[in-house]
């Protein structure tokens, strides 16, 4: 077993989960279901929707303030980008929007899957004597759903999810809470994710140490100022 510190704090969405990844494929997927009520019936077609509805969905997140918002009620801001990208697209028809919103949303939820080696990793470092948070963003009904259905309470000594504790990552009240509850000091705890400012710079500039969860090789962003401390590609690298 490596050196480990005292405390470790998980995100959960596609860290110990895989939920929103790679979205292009399954946009392409769940479009080509709609092609007739779209009228869209090429690739071309389809390719366009497409991209009409992720431009959209990444102008929506892309404000802080509104996402900070909208990602308690992720369905309802999904029906909004598709709204907005049939539009774009030329095809406004806002009933049909929401059916292939709420198509997506069921579709991801089916296809949420556990990374093979997290609960292996998350036992290992329990074992270990290490004390570990789950804190993630999201609603509380949403994200409890997930814990329950992939068998994360037991693994955890505390679980935070934002809808519930009334604020989200990147708020330093979020790590400094998680911490307190564990009873452990920021210099000894690591932060793991896949979200940079999240889970890399913000927990950093408390004094956690930020490890960057990059299963897709995807690289530090271009834009990004802070270094992780480290980077993972898999969650068993944390006690290899
Ligand atoms: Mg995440």
């Amino acid at each position: 077993m490596p050196v480990l510190p005292r405390a470790i704090l998980f995100d959960l969405d596609d860290t110990l989960i895989r939920a929103y990844a790679q979205p292009d494929e399954a946009w392409t997927r769940l479009l080509q279901m709609f092609a007739d009520p779209l009228g869209a019936h090429d690739a071309a077609s389809i390719e366009g929707v497409r991209r009409a509805i992720m431009d959209e969905a990444r102008a929506f997140w892309s404000e802080a303030k509104t996402a900070a918002k909208w990602r308690l009620d992720i369905p309802g801001a999904r029906r909004l980008s598709v709204r907005r990208g049939l539009a774009r697209f030329g095809r406004p028809d806002d009933a049909l929007a929401d059916r292939i919103a709420d198509a997506f949303t069921e579709l991801r939820r089916q296809e949420y899957r556990l990374y093979p080696d997290a609960h292996a990793t998350v036992d290992a470092l329990r074992d270990a004597g290490v004390k570990l948070a789950l804190v993630t963003n999201g609603a509380g009904a949403t994200q409890r759903d997930k814990i329950k259905r992939f068998d994360l309470a037991h693994r955890f000594d505390h679980i935070q999810i934002e809808g519930e504790f009334g604020q989200g990552k990147p708020e330093p009240a979020v790590y400094r809470h998680a911490l307190e509850t564990l009873g452990v000091a920021a210099s000894d705890a690591w932060m793991v994710g896949d979200n940079y400012e999240w889970e890399v710079v913000a927990p950093q500039k408390l004094g956690l140490c930020g490890i960057w969860y990059d299963p897709l090789g995807m690289g530090i962003p271009a834009h990004a100022t802070a270094r992780p401390s480290r980077i993972i590609r898999r969650l068993g690298e944390l006690v290899e």
